[in-house]
C-alpha cells in the first residue's frame, strides 16, 4: 500500500482482511497500530510481528493518517461503534482494504480498455460471487491474465500486485463498499436488489445507498445493471446521459430491453445482447450445466456484458460459459439416483434467492430453515408451486410451518432427519433442495459447512440405498 510511508495508520479487526491490510501497510513502510476486541486475534497479529496498540483506551488520534477497519464490523448501524466514532470525531479519515487496493493499484485514469490492469467489480444482493466467478472463468478460458479476490478468494491486499495486461476481478459487499474512500474500476456490475443486513445499513436505503457508492461520480467506466428491480432502473437511469449512452449496459433476465444503447438480455433461456436497436449475438443457455435456472441466465447475462467490455469476442465468452462448472453451495446438483435429484443451494439464505431456488426445478421436496431473517419468509407465497413438501430445520422451523400454512411439511429440526426423510419420500422426477432462506449460524458455523454436511448425507444415504 502506497501513501502512508513513515505515518502511523491503526488497523482495527485482525481476521484475514486486517493481517494483510497491516502486512501491506508495512511493506509500503506505514507503521501499523493494529487491534481486535478478541484476545486470539492479537496474539496472532503479534506472533506475525505486528504491534498491538489498544485503540478503545487513550489514542493520540491527532497522529493516526487513517484507521483501517475489517468489513465484518459494523460502524454506525446498529448502534456506532464508538472507538470508530472516536477516531471520526477527532477527524481520522475511515478507509478499508478495499479503498487502500483502489488508491494503491488502481488508480489509472480511463485510457481504452487494451491499458491495463483493470479491473471489474461485482456487487448486488444476490449472484455476486457466481457472476465474480464466471467473469474470472471466462476470462481465464480465452487466455487472458486475470486474479479473483474480494469477499471471495482471497483479500484484495492479498493480491500479487495487478500486472500489465491482467484483469482483477473483486466480489464487493455492501459490507466493503460503504466505508472504502477509493471505489475506481474499470468495470462495475450490479446484479440485483433484494432486502438482506438490513441491520447493519440501517435498513433497505442505507443497503441500497452502501451498493450505490460504486458507481458514483468518478467511479466506473463501464457500468454493467441489472435492471429487473425498481433500484436497478434507477441506478441506470442516472448513469445514463441517454437512451444511447453505452457507458451502461442494462442487463435483464426478464425483459426485452432491445431499445436502448447496450444491452444484454436472457429470454426462455436464449441470451442476446443488442446495440444500439440491433442484435449483435444470441446464446442457447438452456443445456450450461452450471447455470441452471433464469436466476443463474441473469447472472450470464451481467458476466458477458462485462466481458465484452472488456474486449472479448462472443465466441470466447460462450465457450467460457458452457466450461463453467458452478460454485459449490449454489443451485449445486451433488447427486443424481433412481431419477431424483439433490441440489445444494446452501448460500440461499435470504428469502429472494431461495424463491430463485424454488423457480428453478419442477418437483422439489424442501429442505429449508436455520436462523430466520427479519421479515421471515412470507415473500415466498407466490413461489411456492412446485414444492411437494417442506421438511422444516433449525430455529426458524416452528416459524415456517406457520407461514407455510397449508403446504405439506414436516418438522425435521436436523438436517439428517430432513435429508433422511425427503430422500425416502422422492420419487422419480423429485428435486431434493436444500435452500434453507435462512442463515446457518444456529447449527453450524457457516453456509459451506451446512452444504458440506448436506451433501455428506446425501451421499452416505444413496450409499445405503444401493
Ligand atoms: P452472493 O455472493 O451475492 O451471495 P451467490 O452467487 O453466492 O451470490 O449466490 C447466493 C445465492 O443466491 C445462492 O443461493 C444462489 O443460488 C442464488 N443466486 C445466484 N444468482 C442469483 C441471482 N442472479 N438472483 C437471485 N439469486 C441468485
Amino acid at each position: 500500500v502506497q501513501g502512508y510511508q513513515g505515518q502511523r495508520v491503526a488497523v482495527l479487526g485482525l481476521g484475514r482482511s486486517g493481517l494483510a491490510t497491516a502486512a501491506s501497510l508495512r511493506a509500503g513502510g506505514a507503521e501499523p497500530l493494529c487491534w481486535d476486541d478478541s484476545p486470539e486475534a492479537r496474539a496472532r497479529a503479534e506472533a506475525a510481528g505486528f504491534v498491538c496498540h489498544d485503540l478503545t483506551r487513550a489514542t493520540a488520534w491527532g497522529e493516526v493518517a487513517a484507521l483501517i477497519v475489517s468489513p465484518g464490523i459494523p460502524h454506525l448501524y446498529p448502534a456506532p461503534n464508538k472507538l470508530i466514532a472516536r477516531a471520526m470525531a477527532e477527524g481520522v479519515p475511515v478507509d478499508n482494504d478495499i479503498g487502500l487496493f483502489f488508491r494503491s493499484f488502481a488508480t489509472d485514469d480511463w485510457d481504452g480498455f487494451d491499458q491495463t490492469p483493470k479491473v471489474v467489480a461485482v456487487t448486488g444482493s444476490n449472484g455476486k460471487s457466481t457472476t465474480t466467478a464466471l467473469i474470472h472463468h471466462i476470462l481465464k478460458s480465452a487466455g487472458r491474465p486475470t486474479q479473483m479476490a474480494g469477499n471471495i478468494g482471497r483479500g484484495v491486499l492479498d493480491l500479487d500486485p495487478p500486472a500489465e495486461g491482467e484483469v482483477v476481478v473483486l466480489e464487493l459487499s455492501s459490507y466493503q463498499t460503504d466505508l472504502a474512500r477509493a471505489l475506481t474500476p474499470d468495470v462495475a456490475v450490479f446484479t440485483n436488489l433484494s432486502p438482506d443486513h438490513l441491520d447493519r445499513h440501517g435498513g433497505i436505503g442505507g443497503y441500497f445507498a452502501a451498493k450505490r457508492r460504486l458507481f458514483a461520480e468518478g467511479g466506473p467506466d463501464r457500468a454493467v445493471i441489472g435492471v429487473d428491480e425498481p433500484e436497478g432502473v434507477y441506478l441506470a437511469n442516472q448513469i445514463a446521459t441517454a437512451r444511447e449512452d453505452d457507458r451502461v449496459i442494462r442487463v435483464s433476465s426478464a425483459r426485452k430491453l432491445g431499445d436502448f444503447g447496450w444491452s444484454v438480455f436472457a429470454r426462455k433461456g436464449f441470451l442476446s445482447e443488442w446495440r444500439r436497436g440491433r442484435q449483435v449475438a444470441s446464446v442457447d443457455l438452456r443445456d450450461m450445466a452450471g447455470l441452471p435456472g433464469a436466476h443463474n441466465h441473469q447472472n450470464a447475462c451481467a458476466a458477458w456484458a462485462a466481458t465484452r467490455s472488456l474486449g472479448l469476442a462472443p465466441r470466447e465468452i460462450e465457450a467460457g460459459l458452457r466450461s463453467f462448472a458452478g460454485l459449490p453451495h449454489r443451485s449445486q446438483t451433488v447427486a443424481e439416483a433412481g431419477g431424483v435429484r439433490f441440489v445444494n443451494d446452501s448460500k440461499a439464505t435470504n428469502v429472494d434467492s431461495a424463491a430463485k431456488a424454488l423457480q428453478a426445478f419442477p418437483r422439489i421436496r424442501w429442505i429449508a430453515g436455520g436462523l430466520g431473517k427479519e421479515g421471515g419468509i412470507s415473500g415466498l407465497k407466490p413461489y411456492l408451486g412446485a414444492v411437494v413438501k417442506a421438511y422444516l430445520i433449525g430455529h426458524s422451523a416452528r416459524d415456517f410451518a406457520l407461514e407455510l400454512g397449508d403446504v405439506p411439511q414436516e418438522i425435521c429440526e436436523t438436517m439428517d432427519r430432513a435429508v433422511a426423510r425427503a430422500a425416502a419420500e422422492a420419487e422419480p422426477g423429485d428435486t431434493v433442495l436444500l435452500a434453507p432462506a435462512a442463515a446457518s449460524f444456529d447449527q453450524y458455523p457457516n453456509f459451506e459447512k451446512r452444504g458440506e454436511h448436506f451433501t455428506a448425507l446425501v451421499v452416505a444415504q444413496l450409499g445405503s440405498a444401493v
